[in-house]
Parts: C-alpha cells; structure tokens; sequence
C-alpha cells in the first residue's frame, strides 16, 4: 500500500490524486482510494510514501541490455564503423556467462531508474530470461538472429519465443526478433511472419532506423523497409519497429493499413549521438493512430538505460523538429513513457496505468529535493525537473524490487567484480571476426 500523489494514464489524459493510497493484492492494484481511507485496511506491508508521486513503472521499449558490457567501448564514431569495427567483433566472443552478467547490471540499473518492464533484443537470451526470472522485473524477450545463419538462427528465435513465453510466473512475454530488413533476407522475413501468424508470437525488429537506410533501401529494391514488412508479410502480424527514424510520408499509408497492432519504440539520445538527421516521426504516426514507446536502445550506443532521459529528451525534441512548443507536452511524454509504452510491447491492458486489475507494476518518486520544488504544474515536474535517480522505490507485480535506493534482488559490486574479470576475453578483437556486417 502506497500513500502519496498517484498518477493514472488513459488515452492522453494523465490524472493525478491527491493523498491517495494505493492498495495491492496479489501483485494487482486492488483498489486507489483516498488515504484516510486506507488506513483502516489489514496490510501485510505499508509504505509511507508521503511527498512522493506513485506513478506506473516506465517501459523501456527497445534495448540490447547485456551491452551494458560495452558501454562506452565505441565512441564518437559513425554507425557503419561503431558495427563493423568495434560491436560486431567484439560480439563474436559473446558468451552466455557475459549475457547473464550484462543482464543483471542492466536489470539492477533499470530498476534504480524506475523501469519495471524491458523489450530485449539479443543473443543467448537464455541466460536473460533466467536473470529476469531471479530478479523480479517484468520483459518482453526476443533472441535476435541474422540470415547469415541460416535456418537455424529463426528456428532458435522460435524456440526461444515458445518456450519463454508465459515464464517467471507471467512476467516473461515474447517474440520473434529478426535482426533488420538489412541484415535478414525478404525470403527470411517472410518465413517469420508465417511463424508469427502460425504461432500467435509478435514480431520485434530494427527497421528505417535511420534514412540513409531508408534511402540505400530505395535505392537498391525501389522499396522502403517499411514497404518491406508489409510485402513480406510481417505487418500481418503484432510489430514493434525499433527506431523509424528514417520512416518516410510514403510509409505512413503503409502503416496505416498494417493488419497487426503495430508500434514504434524512439530511444532519441542515440539518434543524436550518431548525428542522424532526423528523429522519430512521433506527431505523425500519432495521426495515424501509431503507439510510440520510449526506450534506450543498448548502452554501447545510448551510454545509458534511462528511460527518464528518454521522457525529457523525446518532449525536448518533438518541440524542436517541430518548431512548436505546444507539442508534445509533459503529459504527452507521461503517457508515452507509461500507457504507449505498455501498448508497444503488447502489454497495453496488464500494465501502463494504476488502476485495479492492472499488474502493480509502481514506482515511487521522491519530489521532496531542491531540483523539484515548488510543484505547479506536476506533469512537468516528473519530466523536465525529476530524474530517474528521484525514484526512490521500485515495484513489479507488488514484489519490492528497491525499497529507498537500495536493490533488494541484485548485487552490483559482484556483478561489476565478476564482469570485469571477463573483459580481456571479450574485448579481444585480434581474430579480425564479425558476427555480422554492416552495409546498409
Ligand atoms: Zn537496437
């Protein structure tokens, strides 16, 4: 049980209560009544959560978590060399042992900055979903494959999604992951979109990241990536696009008719490290009634898993590529980070909002420091002058994950010992291999 501000989120309408309680039952809100009114209920455990806002965990829509391992590894450099020179050497000495490690620094990083939820997209997602199991987070997994290998790369995908999916006592969901329109053949494509359909399994992939993609797609197939997924059959089926950076006018039709629930996850801070020209077209695809979640992307890219950051970074933007101040406002961003976020990764009615029969996926912000008082507008408090280190607790499922700053399931200092000791080994890039090239 909770007592402080609460925050709520349907369609763009964020409500805030005032000295409101919230009360939780088998991991689901049970009932958001007025404190006093709570006082009276029997609860095995309350949190006095005075001066502090309960609002919905953040969904972080996009990520590769375990490359926490790289951060910082590959600077200031273009996308095609941050690939081909550095990441995608270094990932061909992956081990699963370097996953689980990279998914628990990630997981613990996530949970100090209010992420109750990830989408991951990676390697040896085993080892992920076992840290997600242990450390009480909720995921959306996807075990990321490339053409270059093979048949078996999809299959693996496939057999990950069956087996994973309903895991960790529900808080596991998954899909297929495809690694882009550039990486994986049409052909490929098309055989995972019958998977997706066959199966009932959602699709998650990078796609128009950015438009020189955008443009060398045209260029060499006369189509646009997006134009891709549909002609292969993959808007048929649930999608979440990473990035869309590079989406063109042509494709909003195309996404307009898509078949399947289809969103689009924006981890802006990297579109701005790698200099691309253009961000996700968010007041665009809203027209087109797209849900856009916010996310990180990896922290070999993005330097970070802050979701929060992504909340300022996405309102900051939108008014600057728009030129208008009027848009996307501190509640707009709330619903995208809380509700949108919740529908991109396909969790649009379990979790995204405080209200009863949602998962108790909650997070407490402190509001008491310097850098947020006083409170007039509270939207723009919890965007623009709160940061993800105000989150003082942290909730899934009503399991405390960090109770006042301090992480209940995770042991960074072992973590950051056991992980360090493996760096030699995988930073070695002296073979001169590559899981994969990157020519877009
Ligand atoms: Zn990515």
């Amino acid at each position: 049980m909770t007592r402080g501000h609460v925050a709520h989120g349907e369609e763009e309408r964020i409500t805030f209560l005032e000295d409101a309680a919230v009360v939780v039952r088998d991991g689901l809100v049970d009932a958001v009544v007025p404190a006093a009114e709570a006082a009276g209920v029997p609860a095995v455990e309350r949190l006095d959560a005075r001066g502090q806002v309960a609002m919905p965990g953040l969904v972080n829509c996009h990520t590769h978590a375990p490359m926490v391992a790289l951060r910082g590894l590959a600077e200031d450099l273009p996308t095609e060399e941050w690939f081909n020179d550095v990441v995608w050497p270094v990932e061909s000495n992956l081990t699963e042992k370097d996953v689980e490690l990279g998914a628990r620094l990630a997981c613990a990083e996530m949970i100090r900055g209010g992420v109750t939820c990830f989408a991951d997209h990676y390697f040896a997602m085993d080892a992920v979903a076992a840290v997600v199991a242990e450390c009480g987070i909720r995921a959306h997994l996807g075990q990321a494959y490339f053409s270059s290998q093979g048949e078996q790369g999809r299959q693996q995908s496939l057999e990950f999604a069956l087996h994973h999916r309903g895991g960790a006592h529900g808080r596991i969901t998954t899909a297929l992951a495809p690694h882009a329109p550039y990486t994986v053949t049409d052909a490929d494509l098309a055989a995972t979109a019958d998977l997706a359909r066959a199966h009932g399994l959602p699709v998650h992939l990078h796609a128009s990241e950015n438009r020189d993609q955008a443009d060398t797609s045209l260029a060499r197939h006369g189509v646009t990536p997006i134009e891709v997924l549909e002609r292969t059959g993959v808007l048929d089926a649930d999608v979440l696009i990473a990035h869309g950076t590079g989406i063109l006018e042509r494709d909003l039709s195309v996404l307009a008719r898509a078949r399947g629930r289809t969103a689009v996850a924006s981890a802006p801070r990297g579109y701005l490290k790698f200099a691309w020209p253009t961000t996700t077209p968010i007041r665009a695809l809203r027209e087109i009634g797209v849900p856009v979640g916010l996310a990180t992307d990896g922290a070999a890219s993005n330097n970070s898993l802050d979701v929060w950051e992504s909340m300022a970074l996405t309102s900051l933007i939108q008014k600057s590529t728009e030129g208008d101040p009027r848009w996307l406002t501190s509640r707009q961003a709330l619903h995208h980070a809380t509700l949108q976020s919740a529908r991109a990764v396909g969790l649009g009615d379990r979790i995204g909002s405080i209200a009863p029969g949602r998962r108790a996926d909650i997070v407490l912000v402190d509001l008491t420091g310097p850098h947020t008082q006083p409170v007039h507008d509270l939207a723009a408090t919890l965007v623009h002058s709160a940061r993800s280190s105000d989150v003082r607790t942290t909730i899934v499922d009503g399991r405390i994950l960090m109770r006042d700053r301090e992480l209940l399931t995770l042991d960074v200092p072992a973590v950051v010992r056991e992980l360090g000791e493996r760096m030699p080994a995988l930073l070695d890039r002296s073979h001169g291999r590559r899981i994969q090239e990157y020519d877009t």
